[in-house]
């Protein structure tokens, strides 16, 4: 980069040329300058939407700790990806609550599930909207666990045997790609196989790839109703104070043939987009969790902040650490506001 300091004009009111400083204000001055010289660009095109799906009909069940976003049902739900896509949204990532619950989540893998059965009515109505599908247990298992639970452990591989099933009813339903969440060893690998086996080579994987244990979750488990009986999710999801681990992560799951990847929650952990982005100039993806969202929308309603401005400058913020795609139930207002 070349720094050029002019000469001052005789008389001229810049001490630039002293050397003392430089005005940088100059290119703040006006919104036509501070638009020219803008680095980060929002744009509708990164936002994914999240959707939580449940059993019934015309069911809109706000939820308590998430102003704004709501459990539908499947209707409700083909709905709200019609009001998507007008708004220029071009995603939506699906989870769902299922009739009943078991030990092996056996709901998630069936092809009557309440997934399935919401990919094919959105792919009927919406068919240019891309639908995207969460996969894991937790929403499914009687315990509330991601997988599997056998004495004091949530074991592994019997756990991806079953979320590489999940994963193949999703593909085989309409889902456009494919997002597994649980954070068990191996699950790309396994996912892409049965994929591969199933003539579904051209579904890509986005993967959660470094997941923290976060308690910025809360609200997302009252909307996902998949909070665990006991115990908690730290044997899988990754320990907040790790960001070489980050890396590990997510470079085993690029070997292991994720397209997209993602870390999550995104505030806490823009440093961790960043080092990511950087280090395997991949699509990266950042999740702005319940939690970041509810926390502006409570602040807002109170009062205490502009919660319009303060949600542009967050996700203005996770584009500027370094992700492309951003999922956030702040996507339709973002898009309002973007139109
Ligand atoms: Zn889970």
């Amino acid at each position: 980069m070349t720094t050029f300091i002019e000469k001052p004009a005789a008389g001229s009111s810049t001490r630039t040329g002293d050397g003392q400083f430089k005005r940088l204000r100059r290119l703040r001055m006006t919104e036509a300058f501070r638009s020219m010289v803008r680095e980060t660009e929002l744009s509708r095109n990164d936002f994914i939407y999240p959707l939580f799906v449940v059993p019934g009909k015309k069911v809109r069940n706000e939820i308590k700790s998430m102003p704004g976003v709501y459990q539908l049902s499947i209707d409700e739900t083909v709905k709200e990806c019609a009001e998507v896509k007008t708004l220029g949204i071009p995603a939506v990532i699906l989870f769902g609550i299922p009739e009943f619950k078991d030990e092996v989540g056996s709901s998630a893998y069936d092809e009557e599930g309440i997934i399935q059965m919401a990919i094919r009515a959105i792919k009927r109505e919406v068919p240019e909207l891309v639908v995207i599908t969460d996969v894991c247990l937790c929403e499914y298992t009687s315990t509330g666990h991601c997988g599997i639970v056998r004495g004091n452990e949530i074991v592994n591989d019997d756990s991806v045997d079953l979320l590489a099933k999940e994963a193949l009813t999703h593909a085989q339903a309409g889902a456009d790609l494919i997002a597994p969440s649980d954070m068990f060893d191996g699950r790309v690998r396994a996912i892409r196989q049965i994929l591969d086996e199933n003539d579904f080579l051209n579904i890509p994987i986005m993967s959660y790839a470094a997941k923290y244990a976060s308690g910025f979750y809360g609200p997302f488990r009252d909307a996902a109703e998949s909070t665990p009986k006991f115990g908690d999710r730290r044997s899988h999801q990754m320990d907040p104070a790790n960001s070489d681990e980050a890396l590990r992560e997510v470079e085993q799951d690029i070997i292991e043939g994720a397209d997209i990847v993602m870390v999550k929650p995104a505030l806490p952990y823009l440093d961790i987009v960043r080092l990511v982005k950087d280090k395997f100039a991949m699509p990266t993806a950042a999740y702005n969790v319940s939690g970041e969202y509810s926390m502006i929308k409570a602040a807002g309603r109170n009062g205490w902040i502009d919660e319009q401005r303060v949600m542009m400058e967050t996700l203005t913020s996770i584009r500027r650490a370094g992700a492309d795609l951003i999922l956030t139930y702040f996507a339709k207002d973002a898009a309002r506001l973007l139109r």
